[in-house]
C-alpha cells in the first residue's frame, strides 16, 4: 500500500503527539492515583488519631462483655463515633479494639446494623491493624471482611501502651469512586489529546504538503509535464516535486544551451555586421577621398576656366569682358550714390612699326613689358585690363578728373622715361592717353566714347600726351 506524503506526515505526527502525550499522562495518572491513596492514607490515620484522643483506657476497660452495651459508658463513646460516621459519609465504620493476647477484641462498634459485641474476637489477621496499637498504621490495600471491602487506617488510644486502638474502615467503593474519577479525568484528557493530536497533525500535514504541492505546480508552470496528459504522476509529493524538479533542470538546460547558441549566432552576425561596415567604411571613405579630390580638380578648372575668361592671355591683365564687367558694376556703385569714377584709355603710339621693325614676338614682349610698367604705378584701388590689341584702359573708382589726369600723366612720363631693354638695345616706348570723368546718369558708351576722343585728339596731337575729354 503507498501512502501519500500528507498521509505519512499525519501518521507520523499523530502517532509522536500520542506516544508523548500517553506517557506523560500515564506518569500523570499513576503519580495522581498514588497521591490520591496516600491522601486517603493520611485521612485515615490522621481521623482514627483524632478519635483516639478523645477516648480514655479506664473508662473502656469497664466495656468488657455484650451486657456492657448497655452501660451508659458504652452508649456514650459509641454515640460519638456514630456521630462523627454521620457527618462523613465515605467512613463505613469506626471501631474500639482491646488487644487480647495476639488478637484483636471489639469494644465499640458504629455500625447499627450488625454491630460486633464487646470481647467478639476479629478473626482476620491482619498486619496492619495489629501495627495500630503500638503506632497510626494503615493498609496498603484493600481488605475484606464479613461487613465488606474497606481502605482502614488505625491509632492506639493513649499511644504507646499496646491496649486499645481506633480503627475507621472507608468503603471501597468509594475509594474506587475516586479512583474511577481520576481514571475517568484520565481517559477524558487521552481522549482530548487524541483529538487534538489529529488535529494538529492534519494542519501541519496539510501545510507542509500544500507547500510541496505549491513548489510542485510552480516547477510545473515553467516546465509542464507532457508525457503526464494533465493526469497526476506517479508517487508521493515528494516523487511529483522531484520529477517536476528534473523537468525544470532540463528544460533550463536546454535554455541555457539555446541561448549560448543565439549568443554564439549573434556575435558571429556582430562580427560580421563589424567586418562589412569596416570594409564599406574603408570604400566609403575610399570614394569621400576619390570625390573630395574630384571636387578639387573641378574647382581648380572652374578657377582656370575663370580666370581664363576674365583674364588676357598674353598680359595676364583682365581682358575687355571683365573690364566691361567692372564698368558696370562701378556704374551700379555711382547710381546707388558713390563718388563718381574716371576712365584712363591709352593707346602704344606707333605699334605697327615696331611690330614691323623687330617683329611680332618683340611686340608681344612690348605690351607685357607696358602692363608691368603700368601696374607697378597704378594704385592698389583702380584696375588695368586690356581693352584692344595695344589699347589699355585704367578704371579709377571714386576718383576726381583731377587726379586720374596726374596720374595719366604721371604713367605717360614714366613709359616715355623708361625705355625697354632688348638684347642689344634700348626701345624707346611711348603712349597717348584719353582721360574722362563718367557723370552719374549717363550712358556708360557715352562715357566710352569722350574718353576715345580724348585718345584720338591726343595722338592728333603728337602723341606722348594726355587729354582730358570734355565733360
Ligand atoms: P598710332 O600711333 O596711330 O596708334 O600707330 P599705330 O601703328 O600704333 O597704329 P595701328 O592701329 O595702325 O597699328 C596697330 C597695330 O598693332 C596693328 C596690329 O598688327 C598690331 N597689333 C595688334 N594686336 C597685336 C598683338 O597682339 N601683338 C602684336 N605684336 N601686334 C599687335
Ligand atoms: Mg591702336
Ligand atoms: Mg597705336
Amino acid at each position: 500500500m503507498r501512502f501519500t506524503i500528507q498521509t505519512k506526515l499525519f501518521l507520523s505526527h499523530f502517532a509522536a503527539i500520542i506516544l508523548v502525550s500517553g506517557s506523560v499522562g500515564s506518569y500523570f495518572y499513576h503519580s495522581a492515583i498514588e497521591n490520591l491513596m496516600h491522601a486517603l492514607q493520611s485521612r485515615l490515620m490522621n481521623s482514627a488519631s483524632l478519635i483516639s484522643s478523645s477516648l480514655q483506657d479506664a473508662q473502656l476497660d469497664q466495656i468488657r462483655e455484650e451486657k456492657d452495651m448497655t452501660s451508659p459508658n458504652y452508649q456514650h463513646y459509641v454515640n460519638q463515633l456514630r456521630s462523627y460516621v454521620k457527618t462523613n459519609p465515605d467512613i463505613a465504620f469506626i471501631y474500639v479494639m482491646r488487644k487480647v493476647d495476639d488478637k484483636a477484641a471489639f469494644v465499640l462498634d458504629s455500625d447499627m446494623q450488625e454491630p460486633a459485641f464487646p470481647g467478639e474476637i476479629y478473626e482476620p489477621d491482619i498486619a496492619t491493624l495489629m501495627e495500630g496499637f503500638l503506632r497510626p498504621s494503615v493498609d496498603k490495600e484493600l481488605a475484606e471482611d464479613r461487613w465488606g471491602v474497606f481502605l482502614s487506617g488505625y491509632s492506639p488510644v493513649q499511644a504507646g501502651n499496646d491496649d486499645y486502638l481506633v480503627g475507621i474502615d472507608m468503603r471501597a467503593d468509594e475509594v474506587k469512586k475516586k479512583f474511577e474519577q481520576i481514571r475517568l479525568a484520565g481517559f477524558l484528557s487521552l481522549a482530548l489529546s487524541v483529538i487534538l493530536a489529529m488535529i494538529f497533525s492534519r494542519l501541519l500535514s496539510q501545510n507542509l504538503t500544500r507547500r510541496i504541492t505549491d513548489l510542485t505546480t510552480r516547477f510545473a508552470r515553467i516546465a509542464p509535464d507532457e508525457q503526464s496528459n494533465g493526469n497526476q504522476a506517479n508517487g508521493d509529493e515528494i516523487n511529483q516535486l522531484a520529477r517536476a524538479f528534473d523537468l525544470m533542470s532540463q528544460r533550463l538546460e536546454v535554455k541555457q544551451q539555446q541561448i549560448e547558441t543565439n549568443q554564439m549566432a549573434l556575435r558571429n552576425a556582430h562580427d560580421d555586421l563589424e567586418e562589412r561596415v569596416e570594409s564599406r567604411t574603408m570604400e566609403l571613405v575610399q570614394t569621400n577621398e576619390k570625390l573630395l579630390r574630384e571636387i578639387a580638380e573641378r574647382k581648380h578648372v572652374e578657377q582656370m576656366l575663370e580666370e581664363t575668361s576674365r583674364i588676357d592671355y598674353l598680359t595676364n591683365s583682365l581682358n575687355r569682358r571683365a573690364m566691361t564687367r567692372r564698368l558696370d558694376q562701378v556704374v551700379s556703385q555711382t547710381e546707388r550714390g558713390s563718388e563718381s569714377f574716371c576712365i584712363i584709355l591709352l593707346d602704344v603710339d606707333h605699334f605697327k612699326q615696331i611690330n614691323d621693325s623687330y617683329g611680332h614676338d618683340i611686340g608681344d614682349q612690348v605690351l607685357k613689358y607696358i602692363v608691368k610698367q603700368l601696374k607697378s604705378r597704378i594704385r592698389e584701388a583702380d584696375e588695368l585690363g586690356r581693352w584692344g590689341g595695344e589699347e589699355f584702359m585704367i578704371l579709377c573708382p571714386e576718383t576726381q578728373l583731377a587726379e586720374a589726369r596726374l596720374l595719366a600723366q604721371r604713367l605717360c612720363d614714366d613709359l616715355s622715361g623708361n625705355p625697354m631693354t632688348l638684347i642689344d638695345k634700348q626701345l624707346a616706348v611711348t603712349a597717348s592717353f584719353g582721360v574722362s570723368l563718367y557723370q552719374p546718369g549717363e550712358v556708360l558708351s557715352n562715357c566710352l566714347k569722350r574718353t576715345d576722343y580724348a585718345l584720338y585728339e591726343a595722338k592728333a596731337k603728337g602723341r606722348n600726351c594726355v587729354v582730358v575729354a570734355d565733360q
